[in-house]
C-alpha cells in the first residue's frame, strides 16, 4: 500500500485528464492543513473517515498536555477549566445542529448512539428501516429485540417515502432512515418522513453520520426525535460522536450502562440515576476526543457547509459526468448524491480497480459499506465508491480518471 508516502503519483503512462471545477473553496490553501494529505495523495474515501486538521489535532494535543484532567469530580481548578470546557463542548454540538445543550448526549459514535435508542427506547414496537442503510442503523434493533420492517427505495436510490406512506401502521414506534445513503450519496426528505412517522404515532431516527460534514442541519427544522452522527467522519477524532434526542424522550428513557457519573445516590438496595444526558455517560468520557469534536465544528463551520456542500456538489457532479461518458461505467445512486459516488467497472473486480488505484496514489472504498442488503438490492457483492471532503479538489477527480483508464488497459 502506498499510503501518504512521497511519492510522485501521477502515473506516467496515462495523461491526466484536464478537469474543470471551479468553486469558492481554496483547496490549495485547506490542503496544507492537513498533515494526512501530504505528498500528494489522492484520498476519495472520506465517507468512511475524514483526514484532520491541524486544528483538531492541536486540540486533542492540548486536552492531552497542558490542559489534561478529569471532568466533573476534579476539586482544583485544572479539573474544573476541563469541565467548563467539557460542557463548552456540548454546547457547541448542540448549536450546530440546532438542539439543546441537555439533549446532547456525548457517544462513541453513530454505532453507539443508535444501539442506545434501541436499547432504551421503553416502546419497543415495530422499526421501519431503509434498504440503503448501514449495518449500524440494522443490527441494533435487531439485537434488541424489534420487529424490522424495510422500506424499499426508488429507481434512483433514494428512500421511498410513498413505499414508507403505505407501509407505516400504528404499531411503528420507530422510523429509523439515514439522513444521506454513505453507498448513494442519496438525501433523505427528512421533514417528510418525520410527518409520515409522527402521523402513525411513531419516532424519528435520523442516521447523520454521512449529513453533517455535507450540510447544515437543523434538527428543529427536519423535525426529527433522535439524531446521531460520528466525530472522526466531521474531520474530528474517532471514538467520539454525538446522539440528540428531545428532552422528555431521553428523561423516559432509562440508562442503558451502569457506572461513575451516571448516578444520583447509589446503595446496595437502591440506585437512582442523574437526570439525562449524564445518565447516559456512564464513567469517565473521551475528555480528549470531546475537545477534538468542539474544533473539528469550529473548523468545519469557519469554512462554511454551504460553500463545504456546494463544493462537493461540483466534485460529483463532474465526476459522474466523466464516468457517463465511459461506457464500462455503471453508477449507481441519484444524479444529486451528496458528495459520493458508487460504481462498477465493467470485467474489473471494484478490489483490482482498488488496489491499482492504489498503485498510482489514488484511494478509494472498494467493498459492501457496511450495507449488505444494499448490495444485495443493486445485484452485486460490492461497489467501487469515490467519496469527497472539503479537501477534494479536480486534480483528485482527473487522476481517479488516469487511473480507471490505466485498469482497463491492463484488464482489456
Ligand atoms: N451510518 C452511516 C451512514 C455511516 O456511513 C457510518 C460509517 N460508515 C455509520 C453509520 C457508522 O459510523 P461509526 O462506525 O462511526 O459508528
Amino acid at each position: 500500500m502506498n499510503g501518504h508516502s512521497q511519492a510522485p503519483f501521477a502515473s506516467s503512462e496515462v495523461e491526466m485528464p484536464r478537469t474543470g471545477v471551479s468553486t469558492s473553496l481554496d483547496t490549495n490553501g485547506i490542503r496544507a492543513e492537513f498533515p494526512g494529505l501530504a505528498g500528494g495523495w489522492h484520498y476519495l474515501d472520506t465517507a468512511a473517515t475524514a483526514q484532520k486538521p491541524q486544528a483538531v489535532i492541536d486540540a486533542t494535543v492540548r486536552a492531552m498536555g497542558a490542559d489534561y484532567a478529569t471532568v466533573h469530580r476534579g476539586v482544583y481548578a485544572r479539573s474544573a477549566n476541563m469541565t467548563v470546557a467539557y460542557e463548552a463542548a456540548r454546547e457547541r454540538v448542540a448549536r450546530f445542529i440546532g438542539g439543546k445543550a441537555d439533549e446532547v448526549v456525548f457517544v462513541r459514535g453513530a454505532t453507539e448512539g443508535i444501539n442506545l435508542v434501541a436499547h432504551s427506547y421503553p416502546n419497543k414496537g415495530r422499526v421501519l428501516l431503509s434498504v440503503l442503510e448501514h449495518h449500524s442503523n440494522i443490527v441494533p434493533w435487531q439485537l434488541a429485540g424489534w420487529q424490522v420492517d424495510v422500506c424499499p427505495l426508488t429507481t434512483d436510490g433514494c428512500i421511498n417515502l410513498d413505499a414508507a406512506e403505505a407501509m407505516l401502521t400504528n404499531e411503528h414506534t420507530m422510523v429509523a432512515f439515514a439522513h444521506v445513503s454513505n453507498v448513494l450519496g442519496s438525501t433523505l426528505d427528512a421533514a417528510r418522513a418525520a410527518k409520515l412517522a409522527h402521523g402513525v404515532g411513531a419516532k424519528l431516527l435520523l442516521d447523520g453520520c454521512q449529513a453533517v460534514p455535507r450540510m447544515e442541519v437543523d434538527v428543529a427544522a427536519l423535525d426529527c426525535d433522535f439524531y446521531v452522527f460520528s466525530g472522526h467522519k466531521l474531520y474530528g477524532p474517532t471514538g467520539i460522536g454525538a446522539l440528540w434526542g428531545r428532552a422528555e424522550l431521553l428523561e423516559a428513557m432509562p440508562p442503558w450502562q451502569g457506572g461513575g457519573s451516571m448516578i444520583d445516590k447509589v446503595t446496595f438496595e437502591k440506585t437512582t440515576y442523574a437526570p439525562a444526558p449524564a445518565r447516559f455517560e456512564a464513567g469517565t468520557p473521551a475528555i480528549v476526543e470531546v475537545m477534538g469534536l468542539h474544533a473539528a465544528i469550529d473548523y468545519v463551520e469557519h469554512i462554511g457547509l454551504p460553500a463545504i456542500h456546494a463544493h462537493e456538489t461540483a466534485l460529483v457532479s463532474q465526476l459522474r459526468d466523466a464516468l457517463r461518458r465511459r461506457n464500462d461505467i455503471t453508477l449507481f445512486g441519484p444524479d444529486n448524491a451528496a458528495g459520493i459516488v458508487s460504481f462498477a467497472m465493467e470485467g474489473v473486480h471494484p478490489h483490482d480497480l482498488g488496489t491499482i488505484l492504489d498503485e498510482s496514489g489514488v484511494a478509494i472504498r472498494a467493498g459492501h459499506h457496511c450495507a449488505q442488503p444494499l448490495m444485495e438490492h443493486l445485484g452485486v457483492p460490492v461497489t467501487a465508491r469515490a467519496s469527497f471532503g472539503l479537501y477534494s479538489d479536480a486534480d483528485d477527480i482527473a487522476a481517479l480518471l488516469a487511473g480507471i483508464e490505466r485498469t482497463r488497459r491492463i484488464f482489456g
